[in-house]
């Protein structure tokens, strides 16, 4: 019999779950608060369950568990990376990240990405796997058991597409955000997609709190098709549209991101249309001067082409940041750790 995955059940799927095994109710609180509180990563730290009681739940469920692989601490801002590795021996990066606010940790959605955009490390050997619910959960609970830190924040800005694994994606939102578990804020919580706009349409009829990113990278089709090839099926009219419908939906800005690639996305003329092309919403935009990949061969924009391209959009009117580069010694961008980790 395949044990099941009890990281990702809620409390209500846990009392059926216990009561299945003809156990009383109650110990279905008792095991959620040791998995979602106290972060345990196995039964025999519940020592307020009975022996027998454990080594039942031994026999019928697994919780799966992040073992640190690799841990590279940032000697500029103490942002940390880890190398995580799961139940079945694949990788995959966390970054947790400490801000004014709090503690915010970047989590990953999948081993690998089938994507393809052309600037990332993650998708540079394509999707192994999709991650379950529990293992997107237990990033957090493992940096969280790691460093002693309380995290407030998480981004799913990690490796893979959250909207090509929208179900376990929209189930760890669920149970990061339970008041059985860590009871985050949806305000705190942002989600990232390349532009799978199904998956935006899906998620606006949930009407979430939580922020939307959208990766643009490129004012026009032509551009951004040769950056991401997502662009072939969802072009730049129709995520535009979806995230206009997203908006109307849910009150909710949308965040774009738009990493500034030397000579490719950050001439004035780029400047120029990503302004038309925005003008009106409700939005933000995140400018980050590209993390370069050695085997993509792309360089970063200029200090004084990000300035200007920064300048031009908040002189009319759009609300725009530069993306503070954290870890930059720690390999922190997309994907890399793992790259240079696994030999594909
Ligand atoms: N698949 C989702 C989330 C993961 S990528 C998405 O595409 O949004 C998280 C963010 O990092 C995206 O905006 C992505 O475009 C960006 N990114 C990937 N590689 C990068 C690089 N080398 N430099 C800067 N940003 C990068």
């Amino acid at each position: 019999m395949m044990k099941q995955d009890i990281l990702s059940m809620d409390l209500p799927a846990l009392t059926e779950a216990v009561r299945a095994l003809g156990q009383p109710a109650y110990r279905a609180g008792q095991i959620c608060q040791w998995l979602h509180k106290n972060g345990a990563a196995d039964f025999d730290e519940m020592t307020n369950l009975p022996k027998t009681l454990r080594s039942v739940l031994h026999d019928n469920f697994v919780i799966f568990g992040c073992a640190i692989e690799k841990k590279l601490i940032s000697e500029y801002d103490g942002t940390i990376k880890y190398l995580f590795r799961l139940h079945d021996g694949e990788f995959v990066e966390t970054v947790l990240m400490k801000y004014k606010y709090g503690y915010s940790v970047c989590v990953s959605s999948q081993v690998g990405c089938r994507m393809g955009c052309k600037f990332c490390a993650s998708t540079l050997s394509g999707a192994v796997r999709n991650l379950a619910a529990s293992e997107i959960l237990s990033q957090v609970y493992a940096v969280q058991r790691d460093t002693g830190a309380r995290v407030s924040h998480v981004v799913m800005m990690g490796m893979g597409e959250p909207f090509d694994n929208y179900d376990n994606a929209l189930r760890f939102l669920a149970l990061i955000t339970d008041e059985n578990g860590l009871n985050l804020s949806m305000r705190h919580i942002s989600l990232s997609t390349c532009g799978v706009v199904p998956g935006i349409y899906r998620l606006a009829e949930r009407n979430l709190q939580l922020t939307l990113s959208v990766s643009l990278h490129a004012p026009n089709d032509a551009l951004r098709t040769s950056m991401m090839p997502v662009n072939r099926k969802w072009p730049v009219a129709e995520l535009i549209k979806a995230c206009k419908d997203y908006t109307a939906a849910t009150s909710r800005r949308v965040s774009f991101e738009y990493a500034l690639v030397k000579g490719v996305n950050d001439t004035p003329e780029c400047a120029r249309e990503l302004a038309a092309l925005l003008k009106g919403m409700l939005c933000h935009i995140n400018l980050i001067p590209v993390n370069e990949v050695a085997e993509t061969g792309l360089k970063k924009s200029t200090a004084e082409n990000v300035k200007r391209f920064e300048a031009y959009l908040a002189d009319r009117g759009f609300a725009v940041t530069v993306r503070r580069t954290l870890g930059a010694d720690i390999n922190a961008a997309c994907g890399q750790l793992r790259r240079s980790s696994v030999k594909t």
